[in-house]
């Protein structure tokens, strides 16, 4: 892992492409996941965990959420090896008051403590109608979407506000210096005979930071009215995210409409950093080399919530939202969570892009830890 930058943002995108050039590469799922799950046991995860991981990272790939998925080891085995990501830890209940159920993880793979957490609010929700989750202390959580899809999976809807505890990256509205994380929200509510699951899942800065890992390992600009460089000033480069000093993201809404964004992320902070974790991102738990999650949700029964015909209403309404005729360059109106599903069929079929400098990573990671990577992805 030497050629790698010290940001984990940056990591898998500032990796040497070496032989692998500048192309896209397509890889199966299965192959991609067996590998993906042998590094992990091999950086130390129990199997099981191992599979949790994998699960996860190789599916935010499948729903088109590069920035989510495999390339994240790039970020996760160095935060290991100094001690922030701690392998095998579990979900612990520190409280349980009326609704409220407050979850740590001892800093261990979000993806584990974020499902296992959601798991005791289900069922919480599933027997009292409502719950109000506070989850501290885990390592980065990657695609919000998921612990999403798992509530409306069980039959109720979710709406989680999570703030990302590590160095500021977004500036606040009119503001040129980073103060707050890409806080990410997620709102899903169950599928009903005829209407889907709607995954609404985004994070609150105009760009998830990791798209700009994404590009940079493309050697792609991104769109303009993005990015601020660290003097302040706008640019498309997207390393200005990784440089230290580094630039800024600006807030959802751009140039024009960045005040929703700011204030869709202030709130993230307030709830799932001031409010139910103590871990705000300011200074004191900021970190260069670490990732840090915490979420506030509010998970609920929607057959408890005052419309027993909600179902039917649902319907009504996203066929009403539909009906409209598609712009030009359109093929319909999507709803929330359908742009992912028709990718991951498309991705199950086609395989999986992954850039070279991520293939370059993932190569470079199983000749460390002995695993044929190569051979895996045939
Ligand atoms: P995005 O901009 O791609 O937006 C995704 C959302 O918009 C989804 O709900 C999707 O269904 C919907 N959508 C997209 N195109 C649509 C269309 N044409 N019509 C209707 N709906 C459409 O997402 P993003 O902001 O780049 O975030 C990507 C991922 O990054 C998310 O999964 C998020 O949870 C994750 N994230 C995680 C963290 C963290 O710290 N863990 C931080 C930031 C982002």
């Amino acid at each position: 892992m030497s050629e790698t930058s010290t940001d984990p943002y940056a990591a898998a995108a500032s990796f040497n492409a070496g032989t692998y050039g500048t192309g896209i590469h397509r890889v199966k799922a299965a192959g991609l996941l067996d590998a993906i799950r042998r590094l992990l046991q091999a950086a130390g995860s129990a199997a099981e965990e191992a599979r949790i991981v994998a699960d996860h990272l190789v599916e935010a790939n499948l729903r088109g959420h590069d920035s989510h998925g495999v390339g994240m080891l790039a970020m996760y085995m160095p935060a290991i090896a100094a001690g922030f990501l701690k392998p095998n830890r579990h979900a612990v209940v520190d409280g349980q008051s009326g609704p409220f159920l407050s979850v740590s993880g001892g800093s261990g793979y979000g993806q584990v403590i974020a499902r296992e957490a959601m798991e005791l609010a289900i069922a919480q929700a599933r027997r009292d109608g409502l719950v109000a989750l506070s989850l501290r202390d885990t390592h980065h959580i990657g695609r919000v979407g998921s612990y999403g899809e798992q509530c409306s999976d069980a039959g109720l809807v979710a709406m989680a506000f999570v703030n990302v505890a590590s160095r500021p990256m977004v500036a606040p509205y009119s503001g040129l210096q980073p103060r707050l994380g890409t806080n990410p929200i997620c709102i899903a509510v169950p599928a009903t005979s005829s209407t889907p699951a709607l995954i609404l899942d985004f994070a609150t800065s105009a760009v998830a930071v990791g798209k700009c890992r994404v590009a940079m390992g493309k050697g792609q600009e991104m769109a303009p009215g993005l990015l601020l460089d660290a003097e302040g000033n706008g640019t498309r480069d997207p390393k200005v995210m990784f440089d230290d000093p580094s630039g800024a993201l600006l807030p959802l809404g751009g140039v024009s409409g960045g005040h929703k964004g700011f204030g869709l992320a202030l709130m993230c902070d307030v709830l799932a950093g001031a409010l139910a974790s103590a871990m705000p991102g300011t200074p004191p738990h900021q970190g260069r080399e670490r990732v840090m999650n915490n979420m506030f949700a509010v998970i609920f029964d929607p057959a408890r919530g005052g419309n027993a015909q909600w179902a039917a209403d649902l319907d009504d309404l996203v066929a009403y939202v539909r009906d409209t005729p598609a712009a030009p360059g359109s093929d319909a109106i999507l709803m929330p969570g359908e742009p992912e599903r028709r990718t991951r069929a498309q991705r199950l079929a086609d395989g999986i892009p992954l850039d070279s400098a991520t293939l370059a990573m993932l190569n470079s990671l199983g000749q460390e830890r002995g695993v044929a990577v190569a051979d895996l992805l045939g």
